[in-house]
């Protein structure tokens, strides 16, 4: 997809705050530290409408950016960072329940993992509790200049069998590297970025259709 706007519009705590809108949105959601706002920021080329952490787990609201006045972007908070108050954490699940179950807007949830590790207890909760909603759900595994290309496979291979999705399903994804070698991880950007918005054309999960598969 060729971008020709990026803005943000606003943050969010409550479905009142939700701006009001029809465009069709895909949310992105992962552990704290996954590389969320590199993936976003990447995908919309921009090197920081979304901003990336210093202090991993302080973004707390729902975060709305339109593209080419076609689309939303919706950034969930990140989930999983231990050294969050508890008051923060018990906010998180109730604050973005109320998006993922209310939001008719929502086509497809982008889920981020760090093709490094095996998913977490958080990364599992989510994914299950997200079928168990008929939710459409991409999973995207960032990080992977991290790993040389043989063991990225075989981490895609486990992570895949691990959630029960298949590996081809998976793209992978790093962020530009901020010297040299400019534009390595251009196939994954692109593959990722295709993948990611053709996840969004499924209906609506609250479309009759998919309400009653
Ligand atoms: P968020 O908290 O999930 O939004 O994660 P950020 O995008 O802020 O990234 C967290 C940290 O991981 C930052 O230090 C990033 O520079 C780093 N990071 C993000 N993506 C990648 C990647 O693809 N490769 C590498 N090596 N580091 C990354």
């Amino acid at each position: 997809m060729l971008i020709k706007s990026a803005k943000f519009v606003k943050s969010a705590v409550k479905p009142i705050h939700y701006p009001d809108t029809e465009l069709p949105e895909i949310a992105f959601a992962g552990r704290s530290n996954v590389g969320k706002s590199s993936l976003i920021n990447k995908l919309l080329n921009r090197k920081k409408l979304v901003r990336t952490s210093r202090t991993p787990g302080c973004t707390q609201t729902i975060n709305f950016f339109e593209i080419n006045n076609e689309l939303m972007f919706v950034d969930l908070p990140g989930y999983g960072y231990a050294r969050v108050s508890k008051e923060v954490r018990k906010q998180w699940g109730p604050m973005v329940e109320a998006y993922l179950t209310s939001r008719e807007n929502l086509r497809v949830v982008v889920v981020i993992l760090d093709i490094r590790r095996t998913p977490t207890s958080d990364d599992m909760n989510l994914i299950g509790w997200l079928s168990s909603k008929h939710i459409p759900y991409l999973i995207v595994l960032t990080k992977a200049d991290k790993l040389k290309k043989h063991k990225q496979k075989q981490q895609k291979v486990k992570i895949a069998g691990i959630i029960g999705v298949d590996e081809k399903d998976i793209p992978r994804f790093q962020r530009e590297p901020e010297k040299a070698k400019k534009n390595c991880g251009k196939g994954y950007w692109n593959i990722a970025g295709e993948k990611i918005i053709k996840s969004s054309e499924v209906c609506s999960p609250f479309s009759e259709t998919s309400a009653s598969t």
